[in-house]
């Protein structure tokens, strides 16, 4: 009989001590063991455009079922760079500005290898979502937290301290990652913010790497803006974006970045190696999804808004305070009346006795005691879902 030594800790990357397994898939799992109602992680319970699951059927049948260009189908290339002149105004070459990566995810992580350096520090505003730290440890740059604090009346924004975003563009800083519509918060960056952003980025040389993924999920006249459209930007933009959550297939994995030439031609080095390709079918899928007309926009953030406003009562009911938002299909939470020590034990309380899944404020913060009296809901879900977590949520209890 051979025993099984523990692995020795030499075996391990340092990197991986950096940061923990994905908090937010760890409450899907959480919600499958205990049957309850997964409001944690931000993936549709509902159904995908008719169309663009038939153009992926078609394309299967069709037998595009080889790797696409390494970079994207051209069909899909030409479809992003459309849309970015239609909605943004931003003209994009196909040929030399977009690479088509495995989700929104991969082209995050592939463009900050392609741009980092150990050393260098990357801006990231709190809370934040899950993958960017990590991204940053992983590419040999440090991340560097700038607080968005939350908003002291119901129609308040979350807003940052500009003394505190300039001084964190003075340390060996490569770029800042903007995610707008943002992901926990739902705030929805202003011209002015950006403004002050671009300001900044152009003083200091610093790249900005979005995250606009949430970019037609908007409310109350809310304006997505890309802030590559604005003046000094274009050159230092990396634009990042995907078909998950305009679209309802967070399961396709296809995302993209959309840089200059030369930043692109890195990123695509990287993202050759990381992966070979995304999933070519479902790219000429991607390619009829962004084809669609404005009237399925304004739809979906329509029923977004319904969906958001289904939720929010029925949480303030239990006894939750929620920071409305403005965009994307989250809502924080502060959980302080419920006498919970921590995020963490609430969340746990919430998932086995009350059978609804959470995500953990804490996990959105650098300090987990920053996110310790908060949690985020998602409410991408069916009117049934969220008929059915309200009914559940009127078992909470305070401790
Ligand atoms: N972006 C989604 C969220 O924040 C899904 C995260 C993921 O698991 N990729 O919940």
């Amino acid at each position: 009989m051979t025993h099984v030594s523990p692995l020795p800790k030499h075996y391990l990357s340092d990197k991986v001590e950096h940061f923990t397994e994905s908090v937010i898939r760890e409450m899907t799992r959480q919600a499958m063991l205990h049957n309850a109602i997964n409001l944690a992680q931000g993936f549709p319970d509902f159904a995908a455009p008719a169309e663009i699951k038939k153009a992926a059927q078609e394309a299967i049948e069709g037998d595009v079922n080889q790797y696409a260009i390494t970079w994207g189908a051209k069909n899909l290339r030409n479809a992003i760079a459309r849309q970015m002149k239609e909605w943004q105004g931003i003209d994009v070459d196909p040929e030399k500005e977009v690479v088509v990566c495995c989700g929104s995810t991969e082209a995050m992580i592939a463009t900050l290898l392609a741009v980092c350096n150990r050393g260098d520090e990357v801006v990231v505003f709190e809370p934040f979502y899950e993958n960017y730290g990590p991204d940053a440890v992983l590419s040999g740059a440090k991340p560097r937290f700038v607080s968005l604090r939350p908003p002291q009346t119901p129609d308040g924004e979350w807003a940052f301290d500009h003394q505190e975003l300039r001084e964190a563009f003075q340390h060996h800083t490569k770029a800042i990652i903007l995610n707008t519509p943002n992901n926990p918060t739902g705030k929805v960056f202003s011209l002015k913010e950006l403004e002050l952003i671009r300001d900044l980025c152009v003083e200091y040389n610093v790249l900005a790497i979005t995250d606009e993924i949430y970019e037609h999920i908007l409310y109350e006249g809310a304006e997505h803006i890309s802030i590559a459209r604005l003046d000094g930007m274009r050159e230092r933009t990396i634009t990042i974006n995907g078909l998950s959550k305009s679209y309802s297939v967070t399961g396709w994995r296809v995302g993209w970045a959309v840089a200059p030439p030369a930043i692109t031609n890195a990123i695509r080095k990287v993202h050759d190696f990381l992966t070979v390709g995304a999933p070519a079918p479902l790219q000429e899928a991607g390619a009829t999804a962004l084809s669609l007309p404005a009237t399925y926009y304004r739809d979906l953030a329509e029923k977004y808004r319904t969906r958001r406003d289904h939720l929010i009562p029925a949480l303030e009911k239990a006894g939750f305070r929620c920071y409305r938002p403005r965009g994307a299909y989250y809502v924080m939470t502060d959980i302080s009346s419920f006498g919970f020590a921590n995020d963490v034990e609430f969340a746990r309380y919430l998932v086995k006795e009350v059978g609804i899944a959470c995500v953990p404020g804490s996990s959105f913060y650098k300090h987990p005691k920053d996110g310790s009296q908060q949690v985020r809901f998602a409410f991408c879900k069916k009117p049934e879902t969220l008929d059915a977590a309200a009914e559940r949520l009127h078992k909470v209890r305070q401790k």
